[in-house]
Parts: C-alpha cells; structure tokens; sequence
C-alpha cells in the first residue's frame, strides 16, 4: 500500500496531474502513469474511481477500499488544489 502512495506522489510532484474539472461533487483529472499511458480519475459525489487495470482488478477484491497510485496522485492535486482556497 505504502509504495502506492509513493508513487502517487511522484506523479505528482513530477507534475503528471491534469485537471479536467474540479467540482465540489465532481472532478475528474487525467493522470500519466509511468509508462506513458494516461488514466483518467474520477471523482463522483465522493467515489473515486480510476480507469486502470491495477484499480479495475483490486477494487473487485477489496471493493471501495482500494487506492491505486493515480488516485493517490490525485488525492495530493486535491490537498493542494483546496489549500489555495
Ligand atoms: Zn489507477
């Protein structure tokens, strides 16, 4: 769990975080994975949900627990997008 969040961060602090739209109920960003593929992360009335096959596989298994590292990347835009406030 720990490294997920760790390179959730790196993503973005490398700044592979992109804003679709930010919302108070919806927000969806797009989110460049490692390997040069991009996810899309949404937010939904506070279900997040990310497009990747690491979230699609897990989330069956550990449903509404579960956070892959794009969701993680978002998490720390989040934090930082609310702070300017
Ligand atoms: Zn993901």
């Amino acid at each position: 769990m720990g490294n997920r969040m760790n390179e959730g961060f790196k993503l973005y602090t490398d700044g592979n975080v992109e804003i679709e739209l930010f919302d108070d109920d919806l927000m969806i960003f797009s989110v460049q994975g490692s390997k040069n593929d991009t996810y899309q992360v949404s937010m939904n009335e506070n279900m997040w949900l990310c497009d990747c096959d690491d979230y699609q596989y897990r989330s069956e298994k550990e449903p509404g627990s579960f956070v892959c590292k794009h969701l993680w990347a978002a998490f720390f835009k989040v934090a930082e997008l609310k702070n300017e406030d």
